[in-house]
């Protein structure tokens, strides 16, 4: 869009040297192509500063994602690890049958021998 807009400000520009500007009208036309040409040189600039802003917010934007998702990750892996360390805490099982607490090694319960 911003290479269309050069391109055009450069064709209506060596279109405007082409005029032999000999009556005050043709100097008129003459001096208007230069003037759009302008126009169209400077609309190509500003197209061109808005993809940049538009390429900078995109990135900010993608940047401010990608670190909420880690957040949110980070958070799921402490719960996560969290989850895994109670499990591993709790090496100890409870009788369904007497309510003794007997080490996850032994299979039968060390008071009466109920099986775990
Ligand atoms: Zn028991």
């Amino acid at each position: 869009m911003n290479i269309i807009c050069f391109v055009l400000a450069g064709l209506v520009f060596i279109s405007g040297l082409f005029i032999h500007a000999e009556s005050a009208i043709q100097q008129t036309v003459q001096y208007l192509i230069f003037v759009i040409a302008s126009v169209f040189l400077c609309t190509g600039f500003i197209i061109t500063s808005i993809y940049q802003l538009m390429d900078n917010f995109n990135k900010n934007n993608t940047h401010a994602q990608s670190s909420h998702y880690n957040k949110e990750s980070d958070v799921l892996d402490n719960l996560h690890k969290a989850v895994v360390e109670k499990s591993n805490a709790s090496d100890t099982w409870t009788c369904k049958k007497c309510g003794c607490v007997n080490p996850d090694t032994a299979s039968q319960c060390k008071d009466c021998g109920e099986y775990k």
